[in-house]
Parts: C-alpha cells; sequence; structure tokens
C-alpha cells in the first residue's frame, strides 16, 4: 500500500539531510578508505534504510516501487558506494524471497534483512555466465532432503558481508538455458561456502565484490525459493526491480552532477565574466538537465506501472539502458564544465565519473537491454 503523501514527503525529506549531512561530507574519505565507517553502517540501519522494501509485516518500510525509486533519487546525490552498503538486502538479494519465499522463509529472514542484522547478496554471474546469465554451470543435485552445491560465482557484491545468498544453480544439466536453474537461499556459515578477497575496481570504493565458491555445500531442500527449475524466472523478476532502483540512482547522481555544475560555472571566471555565461556551456547544463529530466519521468512512469501490477520487463530495460547512458553522458560533461579540476581527485568529479561507470554494465549491460527491449516490442507488435 502507498504512503500518504505526507508521510512519503517526510520520508524522503530524511533521505535527502541524511545524504546532505552524514554521507556527503565524508565521501572522498570513504573513497580514501574503501570502506564506509561502521558508525554510519548502525545509521542507516536505525533510518530503516536496509528494510526499505521488505513488507512492513516483517518489520520494513514496504515502500512501493514509485517511493522507493523516489528514495533511490534522494540516495543518487552521494556516492553510490553508500547506498551499495545495503542496495542487495532493498533489491536483488531480498526480492526472490519477497515475490517466492514460503511464509516460513520470509518469518525466518525477512525480518533481519529488514533490520539490517542479515546481509544478503544474489549471486548469478559466473566466469562462462554473464549477460548469458542462462549458462549457469553450478551445480545443484539433489541428494535426499539436500541438494549439494558445486561450482563458482563471480563479481558478488555484498558477498563478503552477506550472511544470506540467493543462489542461482543448474538442477537440470540436461535443459538448455535457463530452464534447468533453480534459485536457493543459502546461509553463509554451510561448510564448503568460501568467499574470495574483494576485487579492485575501478569505482565506487567502499562498496565491494567477490568470488563465492561452493564445495560441496549441503542446501536443505526446504531452501529452494520456487519450484525446482524456476529459478531463471525468479532471477529475471527481481532483475526487473532491480533495473528501476538502480535507474532511479542514476537519475539522483545526474541531478547532483547538474547541481554541482551550475555551482561551480556560477562561480568560476575566466574571460572576466563566469563560466556559466557562455552559451557553450549553458548547452551542456541544458543537455544534461533535459536528459536527466527525461529519465526521472521514464523511471517514475515505470515505476508507477509497475506499482499497478503490470509487467514492466520492455519498460524497466528501456529505463535501465536509458538512466545508465544518460548519466555517463552527464558525468562526461561535468568533467568538461569544470575543465582541469575536473579531472583533479579534490573536486570528486572524477571520482563520480569512474563511479557511474558500472550502471552500464550490472544488471544487464546495455546492450542486453537493447535485446529485451526488441525482443518485447516485437513481441507486443509495436
Ligand atoms: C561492481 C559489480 C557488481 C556486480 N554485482 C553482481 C551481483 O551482485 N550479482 C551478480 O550475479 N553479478 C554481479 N555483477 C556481474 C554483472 O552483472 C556482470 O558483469 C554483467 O552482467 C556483464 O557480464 P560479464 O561481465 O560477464 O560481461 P560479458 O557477458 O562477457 O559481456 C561483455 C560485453 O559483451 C556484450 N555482449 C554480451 N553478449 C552480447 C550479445 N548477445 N549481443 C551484444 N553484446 C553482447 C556485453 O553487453 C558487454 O558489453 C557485478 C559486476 C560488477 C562489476
Amino acid at each position: 500500500m502507498a504512503l500518504d503523501l505526507e508521510t512519503r514527503e517526510q520520508l524522503i525529506d530524511m533521505v535527502r539531510r541524511f545524504v546532505a549531512e552524514r554521507l556527503r561530507p565524508i565521501e572522498a574519505k570513504v573513497a580514501e578508505d574503501d570502506a564506509v565507517p561502521a558508525e554510519v553502517v548502525e545509521e542507516m540501519k536505525g533510518l530503516g534504510l536496509f528494510g526499505l522494501s521488505i513488507p512492513e509485516e516483517f518489520g520494513g518500510l514496504g515502500l512501493n516501487m514509485e517511493e522507493e525509486c523516489l528514495v533511490g533519487i534522494e540516495l543518487g546525490r552521494a556516492s553510490p558506494a553508500f547506498r551499495s552498503v545495503f542496495g542487495t538486502n532493498v533489491g536483488i538479494g531480498s526480492q526472490g524471497l519477497v515475490m517466492f519465499g514460503t511464509d516460513d522463509q520470509k518469518a525466518k529472514w525477512l525480518p533481519g534483512i529488514a533490520s539490517g542484522e542479515i546481509v544478503t547478496s544474489f549471486a548469478l554471474t559466473e566466469p562462462e555466465a554473464g549477460s548469458d546469465s542462462g549458462a549457469v554451470q553450478t551445480r545443484a543435485t539433489r541428494d535426499g532432503d539436500d541438494y549439494v552445491l558445486n561450482g563458482g560465482k563471480r563479481f558478488i557484491t555484498n558477498a563478503g558481508k552477506a550472511s544470506l545468498f540467493t543462489v542461482m544453480a543448474r538442477t537440470n544439466p540436461d535443459a538448455k538455458g535457463g530452464s534447468g536453474v533453480s534459485a536457493f537461499l543459502v546461509p553463509r556459515d554451510l561448510p564448503g561456502l568460501e568467499v574470495s578477497k574483494p576485487e579492485k575496481k575501478m569505482g565506487q570504493q567502499g562498496a565491494h565484490i567477490h568470488d563465492v565458491t561452493f564445495d560441496n555445500v549441503r542446501v536443505p531442500a526446504w531452501n529452494r525459493l520456487g519450484e525446482e527449475g524456476e529459478g531463471f524466472k525468479v532471477a529475471m523478476q527481481v532483475l526487473d526491480r532491480g533495473r528501476l532502483h538502480i535507474s532511479a540512482v542514476c537519475v539522483g547522481v545526474a541531478e547532483r552532477l547538474i547541481a554541482d555544475c551550475v555551482a561551480y560555472a556560477s562561480e568560476r571566471k575566466q574571460f572576466g565574466a563566469p563560466l556559466a555565461s557562455f552559451q557553450m556551456v549553458q548547452a551542456m547544463i541544458a543537455d544534461s538537465k533535459t536528459e536527466a529530466l527525461a529519465a526521472r519521468a521514464l523511471v517514475l512512469e515505470t515505476a508507477r506501472l509497475r506499482d499497478t501490477g503490470a509487467g514492466v520487463t520492455l519498460e524497466a530495460a528501456a529505463a535501465k539502458l536509458f538512466a545508465s547512458e544518460m548519466v555517463g553522458r552527464v558525468a562526461d560533461r561535468a568533467v568538461q564544465i569544470f575543465g582541469g579540476a575536473g579531472y583533479v581527485a579534490d573536486y570528486g568529479i572524477e571520482r563520480l565519473y569512474r563511479d557511474v561507470r558500472i550502471f552500464r554494465i550490472y544488471e544487464g549491460a546495455s546492450e542486453i537491454q537493447k535485446l529485451v527491449i526488441a525482443r518485447e516490442t516485437l513481441k507486443r507488435g509495436g
């Protein structure tokens, strides 16, 4: 159920203030340390950020998609690494359980996910199964009341801190593609599950990805999410949602960058006048603003459509494609408007330029979004 407008405004205002007062001032230090301070993580828990999308009956805020996107836009105004701390709990790490879990599975894990006591990860990608995610080779072999998992995942966000993984594994080796894949809720402490040290990345320092390996990990059949062979369906529905959430964050980063550009271009003078008075600089600001507005409209309209119960595979892919490409262009123009300062670390623009690059790759690269959009458009006949 949607929040009343006043409560919604209060929530957004609270997140906006937290971002401005607590997160923005420590962005550079978090990037340098490659870590978000523990006390800030505790504050995130206190504000309910880990449980934004978890139903209220399990202790979450139970936001609908439009509300979650409005919060996502606010979160995008600080380094996206902060959002990543709880991003898997809000999105890909929890929503399979919310959408496909049994009542008992939900009762067991959702309250801890909502409070942040349990950190979750979503483990789909493998060395040989990236864009072709239906090609997962991690095996889940039925043995009595258990499944035995063997294989490896890579680039798994928050795996280092996760105590619960949603893992896609092949239960039917004879079935081609996604149809032989099932989803499992796998606790971190099961023997045989190993998490590697974090990868060094281009951006979003403070957010971490790891390899996860399964060596004869015995998972009770009770932990299967949905029916056997339904794993790919779980993954795709989780990603439809996740793509919208990411698109909202892209809008937030773009709006923040535009505000930074306006402030800088108004202050900095060349040829005896502020940069903002030069029409070629104004054109860059106009292009960025127009594209950010278009992305905002597309993201929120798609979120509202999803909230009606409609399928939004096409629209969510279009939002992810447009918003992630848009924020890349906005960040590039921001570097240009800042000139040399845009290239220098102290101003923070080059950091955001690096941070946003991943949005065009994860949760389906731009090329994959185009495949989805074309497939769905052809299916719909226009
Ligand atoms: C920071 C980060 C966080 C991540 N978090 C997670 C996570 O939490 N869980 C998880 O499961 N995964 C995660 N991933 C993995 C991510 O989803 C994949 O990297 C992504 O889906 C792309 O897969 P790939 O890297 O194997 O690239 P590839 O599939 O090898 O693709 C390489 C390039 O080829 C293009 N390409 C591939 N196939 C086609 C085609 N048919 N037509 C046209 N072009 C094509 C792609 O678009 C891309 O440009 C994360 C990755 C990173 C870097």
